[in-house]
């Protein structure tokens, strides 16, 4: 199968939407932003062996390479307008190409991201998405903000991707044991296929003073935000969001332990000023105060995840 095969066949026909103007087939994509909006652009990489393993089918792949990549956009407060991929495969494996390209088909309807162009070429397995959408100029909402007194909130549950990975990979077949089949989907599925908080993000950006999404962990997020506010952040582990399944899984030490610092939740992290009023999807989880750094009445064991402080093993 040739490049051109390969782009043809599986990655044509996705690249329709409100503001696309040219999609796939020519030399460069053309876009069109509402007139007063902002383009906002993010890239993320997935890299064989260090983000996924054999464990993951290529259709979650797929779903997953855009729904992280188009994280960054919810965080943002964002409307999706489109992504392009640059694909490095080491053989044109039909199989895979059909399974990986209908889950990002599936992303991309989910969240509103038509695939208007992109690169494939040889080599090791490597997916790099690169999201776009807008905001209306000087709205986009920034990990600057939080201001002394807010509170702090997230949404949905935290740490269930964490104990996901783990049963993907089969390291913990202790917790398998203590499971339904619906309560192993929900973990897992929480890493496989990870749901970027677009709406919420959209809601956000009329409220929230400071936002960040929670991809390396929320004790590493956190301090991101924290830094970049120049505020100190105080988090309560007593009002961690956990899900059954993980509390049901782990324990709530541990779970507590998870929601602190494993990545891949993908839910949003905000403060949001005294007089407005959360919203539903919404739990606070803690308050800014003056000074610098994260506080929290429960120590986390692991600090968040950094591709160049891994380790020998983790050296790139
Ligand atoms: P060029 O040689 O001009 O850079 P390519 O031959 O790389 O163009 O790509 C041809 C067209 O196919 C372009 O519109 C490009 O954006 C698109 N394309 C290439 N690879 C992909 C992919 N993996 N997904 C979506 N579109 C792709
Ligand atoms: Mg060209």
């Amino acid at each position: 199968m040739s490049e051109f095969d390969i782009i043809r066949q599986y990655f044509s026909a996705l690249g329709g939407g409100d503001g696309v103007v040219l999609s796939v087939g020519d030399d460069a994509a053309a876009l069109q932003v509402p007139s007063g909006e902002s383009l906002l652009v993010s890239t993320d990489t997935l890299v064989d062996g260090r983000h996924f393993t054999d464990e993951l089918l290529p259709e979650d792949l797929g779903f997953r390479a855009v729904a992280t990549a188009a994280s960054d956009l919810a965080a943002m407060g964002a409307t999706p307008l489109a992504m392009t991929l640059a694909l490095t495969l080491p053989s044109s494996d039909p199989l895979w190409l059909q399974g990986f390209s209908t889950g990002l088909s599936a992303a991309s309807h989910a969240l509103g991201l038509p695939l208007v162009g992109g690169d494939t070429t040889r080599g090791p397995l490597t997916i790099t998405v690169t999201v776009m959408g807008s905001a209306p100029d000087g709205q986009a909402l920034l990990r600057t903000g939080a201001t002394v007194g807010e509170q702090l909130f997230v949404t949905g549950t935290l740490g269930d991707a964490g104990a996901g990975l783990d049963l993907l990979m089969g390291r913990k077949p202790e917790l398998a044991s203590r499971l339904d089949l619906d309560e192993l989907d929900y973990l897992t599925q929480r890493f496989s296929r990870p749901m970027a908080r677009i709406e919420e993000g959209l809601v956000l950006r009329a409220s929230a003073s400071a936002c960040i999404d929670i991809s390396d962990g929320l004790w590493g997020d956190a301090m991101h935000l924290s830094r970049a506010s120049g505020v100190k952040l105080v988090i309560d582990s007593n009002k961690l969001p956990l899900s059954p399944a993980l509390t049901k899984a782990v324990g709530r030490e541990v779970a507590v332990q998870s929601a602190l610092t494993a990545g891949d939740d993908y839910e949003l992290l905000f403060t949001l000023p005294h007089q407005s009023t959360p919203p539903d999807f919404a739990t606070c989880i803690g308050w800014v105060e003056a000074g610098e750094g994260i506080t929290c009445n429960t120590e986390p064991r692991l600090e968040s995840y950094d591709h160049f402080q891994m380790g020998a093993s983790g050296a790139i």
